[in-house]
């Protein structure tokens, strides 16, 4: 009898034993980062209206000049020191790029977040690029969605009590926008004298572009906007260094090396998680391989690092002979009455932007530097520690099983003698 009560205590201690040790083992995966402050659309919104106020926002004016001198007065405002990296070129004799820095544990891995804040205006297609005096543009889409979308994302992080383990640089390019078929050179050239200028040798980078957004997942596609072109809603596209198909840059001399290929299969697979993780529907919100090339992201991969492009297009963009583009990119209609127009309303752009400022937060977070020091290596601690745990507990049944053999025997052999 007394042998019984042994056991029960013991069984029962046994199982309170492995019953702590699930519990931990949830913790463990429900444990969360904190973060106080988390980026908002409406903010997002505030500031891509007041870079419209400035006027349009040409390279060598007075409103380019305004607007990005706002800009880093914002940064300031955050606490940030903020970089002027100015730079000229043929046909731009004042043009600069704001930049501010949040240091990591790592000194020589980058995430740098950019959009551009010059605009241009010239006209649409078929005839593109003949530029005329009246041609303005307010470049509420392109691109006061990605600059007012990073000015919110700076605000938040500058709240985060948070070292990330990349050092993160969030940029504002000058002199994306070319200057049309008058012009004796291309755009890109704020990314790209960052690209050559700015980042020491050996520092790998990771480029997250912010160009035209906002009309993307969750806002739905008006029928007037369709065109013929039947579908729900806009897409948020993360034109992304591809995975399968690099012919754009290797036509335009990239060489394509493993550890290229390797970094696009990390960043396409991080992209993904981080919209599985957000709820995002994969069919709205899609990480494809890049193969056009016109943004600044084009400068990073070009020069061997990784980089995605965050644009809101409708659906069917990267399908053969589509022509069913109809955002106002370069119009001068390009205003925030027709971002508003197009998306049914200021509510469904901030939902737009919500989207995008969604996935970087997201992307940041993960970069956070606590018990481990990347989120791969927190992945990893997790399912060490989940093995640890399940070691324990089949430890433990085993244990308890040999425990319960043996007091069955002894019982026997107790009971036996008894009889006999
Ligand atoms: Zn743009």
């Amino acid at each position: 009898m007394r042998s019984r009560m042994t056991m029960f205590i013991l069984l029962t201690l046994m199982f309170s034993f492995l019953q702590g040790s699930i519990n931990n083992v949830s913790n463990f995966e429900a444990e969360a980062p904190e973060v106080t402050d988390w980026p908002e659309g409406g903010n997002a919104y505030d500031n891509l209206v007041t870079m419209t106020q400035f006027g349009y926002r040409k390279i060598d004016t007075t409103a380019n000049e305004n607007s990005r001198n706002w800009i880093a007065a914002q940064l300031e405002s955050y606490g940030y020191q903020v970089e002027r990296q100015s730079f000229t070129t043929d046909e731009c004799s004042n043009c600069q790029n704001i930049v501010v820095t949040i240091n990591g544990t790592l000194e020589d891995e980058w995430i740098v977040v950019g959009a551009h804040h010059d605009a241009i205006c010239y006209s649409p297609p078929p005839l593109i690029g003949f530029t005329y005096p009246t041609c303005t543009s307010s470049g509420a889409y392109d691109d006061a969605t990605g600059s007012g979308a990073l000015l919110e994302l700076a605000r938040t992080f500058a709240q985060w009590d948070i070292t990330p383990q990349h050092t993160w640089k969030l940029a504002w390019w000058d002199y994306e926008e070319w200057q049309g078929s008058a012009s004796s050179e291309g755009g890109g050239k704020g990314s790209l004298h960052f690209v050559e200028q700015q980042i020491p040798e050996n520092t790998n980078v990771t480029y997250l572009n912010l160009d035209m957004f906002a009309l993307n997942w969750p806002v739905e596609m008006p029928a007037a906007m369709q065109l013929g072109c039947n579908e729900d809603y806009w897409t948020l596209y993360m034109f992304t260094s591809p995975v399968e198909d690099w012919s754009y840059y290797e036509e335009r001399g990239l060489e394509v090396t493993e550890q290229m290929e390797a970094n696009a299969i990390v960043l396409q697979s991080r992209l993904k998680e981080i919209n599985h993780n957000l709820s995002h529907p994969t069919e709205w919100v899609s990480v494809v391989d890049d193969t056009k090339g016109n943004s600044d992201h084009y400068n990073f991969i070009m020069n061997g690092h990784s980089a995605t492009w965050l644009r809101g297009q409708h659906q069917y963009i990267i399908e053969e002979g589509d022509s069913c583009e109809q955002t106002p990119k370069h119009a001068q209609s390009d205003s925030v009455t027709t971002l508003n127009t197009m998306a049914g309303g200021r509510t469904n752009v901030e939902s737009g932007l919500q989207t995008g400022l969604d996935v970087i937060a997201t992307m940041a977070l993960w970069d956070r530097n606590s018990t481990a020091d990347s989120s791969d290596e927190v992945v990893i601690a997790q399912a060490s520690q989940g093995i640890n745990s399940a070691i324990a507990i089949i430890a433990i049944l085993i244990v308890t099983t040999i425990f319960c053999v043996v007091i069955y025997r002894q019982e026997k052999d107790i009971f036996y003698d008894n009889e006999t």
